[in-house]
C-alpha cells in the first residue's frame, strides 16, 4: 500500500530521520503494551514536530487513501491506538512542549504528544504553586489522550474526568483543516469552552477517529499547603460505599475518593494469586478499602475538615486511619499500580470498566465478584467518586500471563461475562471498551444519536481514514 513515492513524500515533510517502515520499528506499535487484544500492524511510522507538518501528513493520507493512527504511548488498556488496518502511525512524542501557563486562569497550553512526566516536570520547575491532575499511568503516557478518553486523575472529585479538564483544543481534522475549539477560537485566552457551541466534544470520546489534537489547554489547580490521606475500611462494599457517597457531598476539601477491594490491594502489593486471599468476605477480612484525600489552605480549616471526615466515616462504620495513626494511605498507589501488571506474573492486564450512576456501583461489584470467584480468580475492583459525587467510575481488572494463551482465553472469558452482566445495569456505560465490547455500546445507543455520530464522523473524516476500526463512529 505504501510505496517508495509515498515514503519520500512523507520524508520531505519531517526529514528521513523521522520516518521509518523498518519492521523492527513498526513492531513497537503493533499491540497495546499491557493488554492481549488482537494485534494490528502499521506500515510506516512518522514523527511530526508541528501542526503544519501534521496537516501535510493528513493531506497525503487523503490523497492516497491511507489510514492514519494518532499515538502517544499506546498504553491505554483498550488497544484503541492499535493500527487495526495498517497505514501511517503518527507518533506524536516530538510534540511534547508546554507552550504557555496562565497562572491567573490556571491552565497550561500543551502540545498533543506531551507526557505526564513532561508536564509535571515543567510545572514543578516553573510553576511550583500549581499542579495538574495525576494519573496512575506510567510517566511516559500521554496527557492529551488521557483527557480525550475520559481518563481519571487524583483530582476527580474536584474536576471530574480528564475531558472536563480540557479548556480548548487545536485540531487537524481528518480532512486536513486546522480548527480551534473554545475561547481560543476567538481570543488568545484558553480559559474555557464556554459560552460558544462546545466543539471540543467532536474530539472527546472519539478515540482519535475525527482528528489529531495538536494543542490543548489543560486545567491546573492550586497546590494547597495542608493535605491528609485517610484510609477507611470495612467488611463489605455494600456497607462502605454509602459512607463514601455521603462524604463526597459535604465538601470538606476532598479532592479524591477512591475505593478498591482486597483483591486489588493484594494485586498492588504484587502478590501472586496463589498466595493471595481469593474471597475476602468468606475469610471475614475487610473487602472494602477506601482512600480519601483532603486539602486545605490553613491549619484551622484542615483540622476541622479532618475531624469531620473522621466523624462521618466512623459513625458510618468505617475504621478510619491516617498518617496520624501511622498509616500512609493514598500516596503510594500510583507506583503500586504498575505492580499489578508486573512481569513475574507475565505482564498481562485488562479491565472492563464503566462510568455509571452512584446507585449502581455496589451492584457492579457484587456481580463481577461472583463471576471472578466462579472462575477461581481473585476479584479486583476499583471505583472513584467523581465531581463532588455526581457520578462514579467502576471497573474490574484481571491479571494474566500474556505469554500463556490459556490464561489469555480465560481472562477474556471472565471479562466478557462480567461485561454481559454489568452492562445490563441501568446507567452503566462502558468506557475505553475493547473492540469486542464496543459493539454493545453501539447497539445500545439511541438510533438517531448513532446516525448523528456517523454523520459527524463523515463530516470530519470524509475518507474514513482516522484510526479505522476504532471508536463509536461508523468506520
Ligand atoms: C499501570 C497503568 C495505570 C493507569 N492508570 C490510569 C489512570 O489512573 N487514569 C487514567 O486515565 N488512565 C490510566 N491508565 C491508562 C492510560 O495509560 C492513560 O489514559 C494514558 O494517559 C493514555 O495515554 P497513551 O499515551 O497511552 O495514549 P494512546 O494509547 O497513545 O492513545 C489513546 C487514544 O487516543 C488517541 N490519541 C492519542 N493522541 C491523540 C491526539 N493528540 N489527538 C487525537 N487522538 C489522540 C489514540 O489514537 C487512541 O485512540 C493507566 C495505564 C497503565 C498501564
Amino acid at each position: 500500500m505504501i510505496n517508495s513515492k509515498i515514503i519520500s513524500e512523507l520524508e520531505s515533510i519531517v526529514s528521513k530521520k523521522f520516518v521509518s517502515d523498518k519492521p523492527e520499528v513498526t513492531y513497537l506499535y503493533h499491540y497495546d503494551f499491557v493488554t492481549a487484544e488482537p494485534e494490528g500492524k502499521c506500515d510506516i511510522v512518522i514523527m511530526p514536530d508541528s501542526a503544519e507538518q501534521i496537516q501535510e501528513i493528513v493531506k497525503i493520507a487523503n490523497k492516497y487513501k491511507i489510514p492514519l493512527v494518532p499515538w502517544v504511548s499506546g498504553i491505554n488498556f483498550g488497544s484503541i491506538a492499535t493500527p487495526r488496518k495498517g497505514g501511517i502511525l503518527v507518533d506524536l512524542r516530538r510534540l511534547n512542549r508546554v507552550l504557555e501557563v496562565n497562572e491567573d486562569d490556571m491552565y497550561a497550553v500543551v502540545e498533543g504528544g506531551i507526557t505526564w512526566a513532561d508536564l509535571q516536570g515543567y510545572l514543578e520547575k516553573n510553576h511550583p504553586n500549581l499542579r495538574a491532575g495525576i494519573t496512575w499511568s506510567p510517566p511516559g503516557t500521554g496527557v492529551v489522550p488521557a483527557c480525550l478518553c475520559y481518563g481519571m486523575f487524583d483530582l476527580g472529585m474536584i474536576g471530574g474526568t480528564g475531558a472536563e479538564f480540557i479548556n480548548g483544543l487545536e485540531v487537524v481534522l481528518g480532512s486536513g483543516e486546522l480548527i480551534r475549539a473554545g475561547s481560543c477560537s476567538l481570543s488568545n485566552y484558553w480559559y474555557g469552552r464556554q459560552p460558544l457551541p462546545d466543539l471540543s466534544g467532536l474530539f472527546i470520546g472519539w478515540e482519535g477517529t475525527t482528528g489529531i489534537v495538536t494543542k490543548a489547554a489543560i486545567k491546573l489547580w492550586p497546590k494547597l499547603p495542608y493535605r491528609e490521606d485517610f484510609t477507611g475500611i470495612t467488611l463489605k462494599m455494600d456497607d462502605g460505599f454509602p459512607v463514601l457517597l455521603k462524604l463526597s457531598k459535604v465538601g470538606l476539601g476532598i479532592s479524591d475518593i477512591l475505593s478498591v477491594n482486597l483483591g486489588w490491594v493484594q494485586s498492588w502489593q504484587g502478590l501472586n494469586e496463589k498466595n493471595a486471599v481469593q474471597d475476602a468476605i468468606a475469610e471475614n477480612m475487610p473487602d472494602f478499602i477506601s482512600y480519601i484525600t483532603t486539602q486545605a489552605y490553613s491549619e484551622k480549616q484542615h483540622e476541622a475538615q479532618c475531624d469531620a471526615i473522621r466523624d462521618i466515616g466512623t459513625k458510618g462504620g468505617l475504621r478510619i486511619m491516617s498518617s496520624e495513626d501511622g498509616v500512609e494511605a493514598a500516596q503510594s498507589p500510583p507506583l503500586l499500580a504498575w505492580g499489578c501488571w508486573n512481569f513475574s506474573r507475565g505482564g498481562g492486564g485488562q479491565w472492563i470498566g464503566s462510568y455509571c450512576s452512584t446507585r449502581e456501583v455496589v451492584k457492579f461489584y457484587n456481580l463481577s465478584r461472583k463471576i471472578c470467584l466462579k472462575y477461581g480468580k481473585s476479584p479486583q475492583f476499583y471505583s472513584r467518586i467523581m465531581f463532588g459525587g455526581h457520578y462514579v467510575v467502576a471497573r474490574s481488572n484481571i491479571n494474566f500471563n500474556k505469554n500463556d494463551p490459556k490464561e489469555i482465553e480465560n481472562a477474556r472469558k471472565i471479562l466478557s461475562e462480567i461485561h454481559d452482566e454489568v452492562h445490563n445495569l441501568e446507567g452503566v456505560v462502558m468506557y475505553k471498551p475493547p473492540l469486542w465490547a464496543l459493539e454493545y455500546n453501539k447497539n445500545k445507543t439511541f438510533p438517531a444519536t448513532t446516525k448523528l455520530i456517523n454523520n459527524i464522523k463523515k463530516l470530519l473524516d470524509p475518507n474514513n481514514l482516522m484510526n479505522p476500526g476504532q471508536g463509536i463512529g461508523d468506520n
